[in-house]
């Protein structure tokens, strides 16, 4: 695993980065880490990260914010908390992947690919009508994939309709949508609690060497 950059000066760091992630709920530990590898070590789904857990922490803390917001690796993370419950340093790694994929969402510099493409989809659905309605979900994220993946899809979409397991015209909505459209609304305008950030461990005129 390398670097996707080689700074030479440390203003083209995010000075920032790792602090707006210490700010949100479950990052703030991240000064805490000791980079001893635990987490990456114990992640069963590691080996198919582009940057093992260890290095997300080590990247966000040493301000290297494009690598981290373009990551495959928190979209990768099957959000089983070993590395949660493991790390000695009580760093909530697992709500960390978390945040670094809700800020990739948000300034939209994931890779595309089909996972994100899932979650954006689900996400709007959810949003707009409470529930999930699998058949447009797959119909949606197959288009945003390619023509060939949609058209590869329709032998089996074929099978499930004519079993019934499949409805293409139907589509599954919340009885009181306005409930769930309230508390989405109280969480998004409402008050919030922000705990404070540790200082950053980083140097001025230094920065952090991030290895695999
Ligand atoms: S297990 Fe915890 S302390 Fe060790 S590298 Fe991972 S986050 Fe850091
Ligand atoms: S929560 Fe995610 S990063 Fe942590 S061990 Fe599980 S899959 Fe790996």
């Amino acid at each position: 695993m390398d670097l996707a950059r080689t700074i030479k000066y440390e203003e083209e760091l995010d000075q920032q980065f790792a602090e707006r992630i210490a700010s949100e709920p479950g990052g703030e530990g991240i000064w805490d880490c000791i980079q001893c590898g635990t987490c990456s070590a114990i992640c069963p789904v590691s080996i198919y990260m582009d940057k093992t857990p260890r290095r997300i922490i080590g990247l966000i803390r040493a301000g290297f914010k494009d690598e981290v917001l373009s990551s495959i690796s928190p979209w990768i993370c099957t959000s089983c908390y070993s590395c949660t419950v493991d790390c000695p340093a009580k760093i909530k790694i697992t709500d960390i992947m978390f945040v670094v994929k809700r800020m990739a969402m948000q300034e939209k510099s994931y890779r595309r690919f089909v996972i994100p493409d899932i979650e954006e989809e689900f996400v709007k659905m959810v949003r707009k009508n409470g529930r999930l309605t699998e058949s447009k979900m797959g119909i949606k994220v197959a288009r945003k994939s390619g023509i060939g993946n949609l058209l590869s899809m329709v032998p089996l979409a074929w099978k499930l309709m004519r079993h019934d397991r499949l409805k293409l015209f139907h589509t599954e909505r919340m009885t009181n949508i306005d409930e769930l459209r309230t508390i989405l609304e109280a969480m998004e305008t409402g008050p919030r609690v922000t705990l404070p950030a540790k200082p950053s461990v980083v140097p001025t005129g230094h920065h952090q060497e991030v290895t695999a």
